[in-house]
């Protein structure tokens, strides 16, 4: 890493005016006086005099361009813990704004992240509040941390892979959440080369072995692209640069090479005017050079969670290698080194320190209300950071990771399995609250048990995680098969019962493995499960297990044993496969078909279907209120089979009439004109001499009932026609 000039006064006042020309610089020197007053004497682990320290983070605030403020905390954020002053001076000094952000930061500093668990827990804790708090105090944080990352090299090396270790797991992943793409990207290189000082010093090596060789081959590639963007009329900055080590280091791991394999370790970045331009010139450039497949990313259509932009694609260059070249505008640029700090910016004519949030902000202003009160714009950012994610702790501290919006029953799962499966309810901060209650983040959870718990499909409405949605699938999931196992045992005993056999006899004869193999299942268990779901007919088997005079005389026999429940069993099947054929249900074959008795849906009708447990799908219309309670889990698509279509079906038709003579008979030769039988009629009068008839007909499908109540409505002194459900 270069070694960057010192940081000075003068320095941090220039990178405000540059920014912010009318900005009052005589606080920030107040602060550097006051802290250079409160440091003196003092002398950093490399012997250097300690108000360097505060000089480049206060430094590095002002490269983020952010407020005065935060600036001036850059400064000052060391001289509560480190010296005599407090932070009642500094608020009469300062301000209660100053004095606040100032605690925030000595807070954080406080705090140590790698002791106990519980330790580790409270520490994550106070910086999610801190960072809700103001997200400032995060940002002078980061610029604390790069500062002592820089100059890690003064302490002692178990030191320095602690701090690295917890810089790399908490520090760069929120300047990545920030979207502070520099920080980031230094901090995680500085990381490297405490954790895994072999590879990067290989890396350093390497880039610097080829250092002429590799400007002279950027600038080539700079000058070729450039070149075919003006072709067509694209101005463009184009700039190639080493890649960062960290990002080496990690597609090393990825891909489980060494770093000689990976011959692409130059980026090349165009920026061009406005977003045309960028599609433009990725076109520009997939004409010129092959691009690799699967390479192409369009950060630009659809944005990272942090706001990045830009359109990203590898491709094979002009001497053949690849190079990994990004697209996009100055202004995605900007947003892509700066991140939030980069949508922080003065208000020109205002002298006070009122910051405009642009472009993110104005994202956010989307989703939120207008917001126009600086706490509110806190919140918001807030809640955008940690949109996805809740924190929460077990009681001894440890930090489980849910998505927004997890309940204990997730919790649970995150714990284990078994405790999940358990699950009753939990004690959340101490108090009992039941499963479907929405944890937030910093809440500390305790689980409660009891042995006689399992999971219901409820469950399924009530989780989030995916985790905890996959255990308790498979449990259900088992639940089901159990049960259909059951009643698949059941259904075949009570089949072969009237022929004088047991299950248990046709697995001692052999007769059932016969069954097993003619109806090409593999195992038993199968052939039970799918009796017990319905998808296959007891006579199914009954037809390959016993011989067919057998049959034949055992129904006779059997008739006279038990003829209702063979009749039973025969009548079912025959409606079984009748109105299999009515039906098509998606992804699920010769599947057992019932019929809402609720909506009694009839062809033509738009209809659903629900997965029943041991009882195949039963067909609601789409309009039905008790389909619509059903788990829509279970649902499934169907349609209707219309050309298998060979079933009538029972329909209630209503028929409001003038009291006349003859009107029901009128009323019976109608339908019966209509092609349709009618298999039940009954008709009432009421005082005001009208009559009320009541039909059931037997009609195929919905064409065929239109023709009938239209018929019927055509006829004199009818009033009106209804379809009746029950
Ligand atoms: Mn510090």
């Amino acid at each position: 890493m270069a070694k960057r000039p010192s940081a000075s006064l003068d320095g941090i006042c220039n990178t405000i005016l540059s920014y912010y020309p009318e900005a009052k610089l005589d606080l920030i020197r107040k602060a550097h006086a006051f802290a250079e007053e409160a440091h003196r004497g003092q002398l950093r682990s490399s012997g250097e005099p300690y108000m360097i320290h505060p000089t480049e983070v206060a430094q590095t605030l002002a490269e983020l361009r952010l407020d005065i403020s935060s600036v001036v905390t850059g400064l000052l954020h060391d001289t509560v813990e480190d010296t005599h002053a407090t932070l009642e001076q500094i608020e009469k000094e300062f301000g209660k704004d100053i004095a606040e952000l100032v605690d925030g930061v000595t807070k954080l500093s406080q705090i140590t992240f790698k002791t106990s668990e519980e330790k580790q827990a409270e520490n994550f804790r106070k910086m999610i509040l801190a960072m809700a708090k103001d997200i400032r105090v995060i940002l002078v944080k980061l610029a604390d941390r790069l500062n002592n990352m820089r100059t890690l090299e003064h302490l002692a090396p178990h030191k320095q892979k602690i701090i690295a270790q917890e810089t790399l797991d908490i520090y760069a992943p929120i300047a990545n959440r920030l979207g502070i793409g520099w920080i980031k990207l230094e901090l995680e290189d500085l990381c490297l080369r405490y954790l895994h000082p072999d590879v990067y010093y290989k890396l350093a090596q390497k880039v610097t072995k080829t250092k002429r060789e590799r400007e002279k081959y950027i600038e080539v590639v700079c000058d070729i692209l450039g070149e075919k963007l003006k072709e067509y009329d694209i101005q463009a900055q184009v700039s190639g640069r080493a890649k960062h080590f960290f990002s080496v280091f990690k597609k090393m791991e990825r891909r489980k090479v060494d770093f000689e394999q990976i011959f692409d370790l130059i980026a090349f970045r165009i920026v061009v005017d406005n977003i045309t331009e960028c599609y433009k010139s990725l076109g520009v450039i997939h004409a010129t050079y092959k691009p690799v497949p699967g390479r192409f990313k369009d950060y630009i259509a659809i944005p990272k969670a942090n706001g990045y932009q830009s359109l990203h694609t590898t491709v094979i260059g002009p001497s053949g290698e690849r190079i990994e070249i990004q697209i996009r505008t100055q202004e995605m640029h900007q947003i892509a080194e700066g991140g939030i700090a980069a949508h922080w910016k003065y208000k020109e004519g205002k002298s006070g320190q009122s910051r405009e949030n642009v472009e993110w902000v104005n994202r956010l202003l989307e989703w939120h209300k207008d917001l126009s009160d600086p706490n509110e714009f806190l919140e918001t950012v807030k809640i955008d950071l940690f949109a996805e994610d809740v924190f929460v702790f077990t009681p001894k501290g440890e930090v489980k990771q849910l998505p927004h919006g997890a309940t204990p029953l997730d919790f649970a799962y995150a714990i284990h399995t078994d405790v999940g499966n358990k699950c009753v309810g939990a004690k959340v901060n101490g108090k009992i609250v039941p499963l479907r209650h929405r944890l937030k983040s910093g809440d500390t959870i305790e689980v409660v048990t009891s042995p006689s718990q399992s999971p219901s499909k409820d469950w399924l409405k009530i989780v989030r995680s995916s985790r905890a949605k996959a255990k308790i699938r498979a449990v259900i999931k088992q639940q089901e098969r159990d049960r259909a196992k059951e009643i698949g045992v059941e259904v075949l005993d009570k089949a072969v019962r009237p022929f004088g056999l047991t299950l248990s006899k046709l697995e001692k004869s052999g007769d059932l493995q016969r069954a097993i193999q003619g109806l090409s299942l593999r195992t038993q268990d199968e052939l039970i499960i799918a009796l017990g779901y319905g998808r296959l007919d007891p006579e199914q088997v009954i037809e390959l297990v016993i011989p067919k005079e057998a049959r034949e005389n055992k129904v006779e026999a059997a008739k006279a044993e038990d003829e209702s429940f063979l009749k039973k069993v025969f009548n079912a099947a025959r409606k079984r496969s009748e109105s299999r054929n009515a039906i098509t249900v998606a992804n699920l074959d010769d599947v057992l078909i019932r019929f809402g008795r609720c909506c009694n849906p009839l062809p033509g009708d738009s209809i659903i279907g629900f997965i029943t447990r041991g009882r195949g799908v039963t067909i609601h219309t789409a309009t039905c209120t008790k389909a619509l309670d059903n788990d829509q889990e279970r649902r499934v698509d169907v349609r209707w089979n219309t050309d298998k279509n060979t079933f009538k079906r029972h329909v209630r038709i209503r028929v409001l009439s003038l009291d006349e003579p003859g009107l029901l008979a009128l009323m019976s030769q109608t339908i019966s004109a209509c092609g349709v039988n009618i298999a039940s009629a009954n008709i009432r009068t009421t005082k005001d001499r009208k009559a009320i008839a009541v039909f059931d007909v037997e009609v195929g499908d919905l064409t065929q009932l239109h023709k009938v109540t239209s018929a019927l409505e055509g006829k004199k002194g009818v009033l009106s026609v209804e379809r009746v459900r029950s």
